[in-house]
C-alpha cells in the first residue's frame, strides 16, 4: 500500500517550485549604459534637475551631453558635509584650505565651450573637490586632473572611487607645467586663476585642442578665455568676466 506523502513534505515542495518559478521570472540585470553609477531615484534628483533648468538652461547653455551629465552626477556627493543642504545652490562653495567648488552655472559654462567628444583626451588644472572631474569623466573615458594642495588630491581621488570613476587619473602637482607624459590634450580646463597663460599648457594642447582657462590678477575679477589651437596658431575668444581663487605655484 502506497504511504500518502506527509504535508511538510508537499509544503517544501510547492516551496521549491515556487522558488524556482520566481528564480525564472526575476527580470535580467540592468546593463549600465555608461561605466558610472546611476543615481538612485531618491538622490536628490529633483534638486539636480531644477538646478539644470533654473540655473543652466534658462541662462543659454544647450549641450545635451553638458545637460545631461550635470542631471547625473550627485553634486552633492562632492562637497563637504557642512554645506551638504548648500550643494544644489547658485553658488560656489567652500572645501576647505581655503579653496571652493565653482559655481554649477560655471562649471557648465566651461564644460560646454571646451566641446569634449567621446574618446577625447582631458586635463584638469585643480581638481579641488573632484565635481568637475566628474563631470568631464560623462563625456569622455580619458581624464587627467591635478591638484596642488595634497590633501585635496587625497580626498578627491576617494571620492572619484567611491562614485565609481576610477578612469579619471589624478596626481598631487603643480598644474602650470601640465602633463607631459599624456600630452597632447584635446582639452585642458584650468579651474584656478594664474595672471598668464601657461605657456606648457600651450605646447600640450593638440592641434585642434581647445583651452579654458581664467587669467587675471590675483584676488579680483579674471576674463574667460577659450583658446583654440590650429597647427602654430592660437584663436582667442573672450567669453567674459568670472571670479576664480588664484592658480598658485610649487616652490622651484
Ligand atoms: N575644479 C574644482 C574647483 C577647484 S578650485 C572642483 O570641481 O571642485 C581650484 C583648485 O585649484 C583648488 O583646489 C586649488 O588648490 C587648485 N590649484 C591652485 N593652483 C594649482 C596648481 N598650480 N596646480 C594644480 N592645482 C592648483
Amino acid at each position: 500500500m502506497k504511504r500518502p506523502i506527509p504535508w511538510i513534505i508537499a509544503v517544501v515542495l510547492l516551496a521549491l517550485v515556487a522558488g524556482v518559478f520566481v528564480m525564472r521570472t526575476a527580470p535580467p540585470p540592468r546593463t549600465l549604459s555608461s561605466p558610472t553609477p546611476t543615481p538612485l531615484p531618491d538622490d536628490r534628483v529633483e534638486e539636480r534637475q531644477r538646478m539644470v533648468d533654473r540655473q543652466i538652461r534658462a541662462r543659454g547653455v544647450t549641450d545635451t551631453r553638458v545637460l545631461a551629465a550635470m542631471e547625473k552626477v550627485p553634486r552633492h556627493a562632492f562637497v563637504p558635509s557642512d554645506v551638504l543642504d548648500q550643494a544644489y545652490n547658485d553658488y560656489p562653495l567652500p572645501i576647505g584650505y581655503g579653496q571652493t567648488i565653482s559655481q554649477p552655472y560655471i562649471v557648465a559654462v566651461m564644460t560646454e565651450l571646451l566641446k569634449l567628444k567621446p574618446g577625447e583626451k582631458a586635463l584638469e588644472i585643480g581638481t579641488g573637490s573632484g565635481y568637475q572631474a566628474a563631470i568631464l569623466a560623462e563625456l569622455t573615458d580619458k581624464v587627467y586632473s591635478i591638484e596642488i594642495i595634497p590633501q585635496l588630491a587625497e580626498r578627491a581621488r576617494a571620492t572619484l572611487d567611491r562614485m565609481g570613476y576610477h578612469y579619471v587619473v589624478t596626481k598631487h602637482a603643480d598644474g602650470y607645467w601640465g602633463w607631459k607624459e599624456h600630452a597632447p590634450f584635446d582639452a585642458i580646463i584650468v579651474t584656478a586663476a594664474p595672471d598668464h597663460v601657461p605657456q606648457p599648457l600651450l605646447e600640450q594642447l593638440a592641434d585642434g585642442g581647445r583651452m579654458v582657462i581664467p587669467v587675471g590678477p590675483p584676488g579680483g575679477y579674471q576674463s574667460l578665455w577659450l583658446i583654440t589651437r590650429e597647427g602654430d596658431e592660437y584663436h582667442n575668444f573672450n567669453w567674459g568676466g568670472v571670479a576664480f581663487v588664484p592658480l598658485t605655484r610649487l616652490e622651484q
